[in-house]
């Protein structure tokens, strides 16, 4: 646990008591301060409650008088569509919000720091899409490398539960726009902005506000290091504005859209092969297509900004590619659960929006698709692209048929359940085929989450086989 500085004897209001909201409360304990928690689920305010912390009401006006600081969860909105009743109050009295990202930075370094040949580094993950496989791939590799690594934010561990890192040690931390909007420290020493494409537009007020929230990563501070993907303007700009020049090798570009050139420091993949340039001359390169664990552009484009960030920690380009051939990737995300009779079976259930499963249906050929769910505002038009490598679409979910009609010039089978899709997609499937699961739909007209819906998938492919 990493105890929260900074605020020893104050009071401290923590909205939200689930994961990050529990453990950002605990670690103000710790440091001495006095957690007041809420949260307007009963469940939650049990399970805090039960661990012995003070729960008030924060929905009561007068309880701002002597608090020194609002923590807030990811999911609770702090801005748009509105922001919620008591963070607004709490902007109104004058208190001070924050987050566990925020309170984690203001207290990682410690004095102890000052003695260290080489004091820990913290390295940050943001983009639309990847963040949680290049974060998991990159401390792999930074494990494999030998050296001290722990995951957290969105994936692993809360911020705040990790253990003080030591000399040389790396904490790898995934963050959402949520997070980096609302941090009032966000001091990372490298930061990596994988992508951008349209997400989450209704808490940032449109893609003006989306691209702002990821920005302020680089902009509090400013990180050592910035590894940006330059596939898209927003990136294009940000690298723009953050380099001195051309042959300034704080920014390192990243791309799976083109060759880069030039006199600074750039890692792209084309046709399979990423490269490392530097001062105009390659400097390394990777074969991709021969690494399992990252199929499709989209996992070379995470491939490039863990092997970037890789880099700029010092690891040699081939203890890179080695960890990056012993990467099983992460469940639920272009996930090879089964082979049999030629036929290979993916599970994507992650892909719950258009542009994730038009990733995955570009990643393999020959596929029996199974998709379907409750569908996404906006159609299914983005999926044109991948359409092309569909033998046959494989339709789950309450409105399946109704799915179906939005894929013209599909073969569709209308199966409804999980089961009768798998059955239908196995028996017709010949060697050389790929049934995949990557629903381009959210998971809940028919599961809790896409967890179960993938683990469903993987049983029911499992039964089938035999396995
Ligand atoms: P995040 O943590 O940003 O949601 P994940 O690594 O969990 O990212 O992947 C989420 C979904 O997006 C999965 O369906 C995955 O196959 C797909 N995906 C992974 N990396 C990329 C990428 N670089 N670009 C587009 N889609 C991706």
């Amino acid at each position: 646990m990493i105890p929260v500085r900074g605020l020893s004897g104050a009071r401290v209001a923590v909205l939200g008591l689930g994961r990050s909201g529990l453990t950002a409360a605990r670690a103000l304990l710790a440091g001495g301060a006095h957690p007041l928690c809420w949260d307007d689920t009963p469940a939650a305010r049990q399970r805090a409650e039960a661990e012995g912390f003070e729960l008030v009401n924060l929905h009561k006006s007068r309880i701002w008088e002597d608090v020194s600081r609002l923590i807030v969860s990811p999911g609770i909105p702090h801005l748009y569509p509105t922001p919620n009743p008591v963070i607004a109050a709490a902007m109104d009295a004058g208190v001070p919000v924050d987050n566990d990202i925020g309170l984690f930075f203001q207290s990682l370094a410690t004095p102890e720091w000052d003695n260290l040949d080489s004091p820990p580094k913290v390295i940050a993950v943001t983009g639309s899409n990847g963040k949680s496989t290049t974060s998991a791939l990159l401390h792999h590799i930074i494990d494999a490398a030998g050296r001290d690594s722990q995951l957290a934010g969105n994936i692993g561990r809360g911020v705040l539960d990790i253990d003080p890192p030591g000399g040389g040690g790396v904490v790898v931390l995934e963050l959402s726009s949520y997070q980096t909007e609302l941090a009032r420290a966000l001091t990372p020493d490298v930061a990596v902005f994988i992508n951008l494409s349209p997400d989450h537009l209704d808490r940032h007020g449109g893609m003006g506000g989306y691209f702002a929230a990821k920005r302020r990563l680089f902009s509090e501070g400013g990180p050592d290091r910035a590894i940006i993907g330059v596939d898209e303007v927003e990136g294009r700009m940000l690298s723009n504005q953050l380099s001195q020049g051309q042959s300034d090798d704080r920014v390192l570009r990243i791309s799976v859209a083109r060759k880069l050139s030039g006199p600074g420091w750039s890692v792209f993949a084309r046709k399979g092969f990423l490269s490392e340039m530097r001062k105009g001359r390659q400097v390394a390169s990777i074969d991709l297509r021969a690494i399992p664990g990252l199929p499709g552009s989209h996992n070379h484009q995470n491939a490039c900004a863990a092997y970037a960030a890789a880099r700029s920690l010092g690891i040699a380009p081939r203890v890179i590619e080695d960890a990056m051939h012993s990467f099983e990737g992460l469940p639920h995300r272009s996930q090879c659960i089964a082979e049999a009779a030629g036929v290979v079976y993916v599970n994507d259930s992650k892909a719950t929006n258009v542009d994730s499963a038009a990733k995955a249906l570009l990643a393999f050929r020959n596929i029996r698709w199974i998709c379907g769910g409750l569908a996404k505002d906006g159609g299914l038009d983005g999926l044109s692209e991948g359409l092309a490598q569909v033998r046959k679409a494989y339709v789950i979910g309450r409105e399946a048929a109704g799915f179906a009609l939005q894929l013209p010039g599909v073969d569709t089978s209308i199966c409804t359940t999980m089961a009768e899709a798998v059955a239908q997609a196995s028996a017709e499937a010949e060697a050389g085929d790929t049934v995949l699961l990557a629903p381009a739909a959210a998971s809940f007209d028919q599961y809790d989450n896409f967890e179960q819906r993938g683990d469903d998938f993987i049983s029911e492919v499992r039964a089938r086989l035999g396995a």
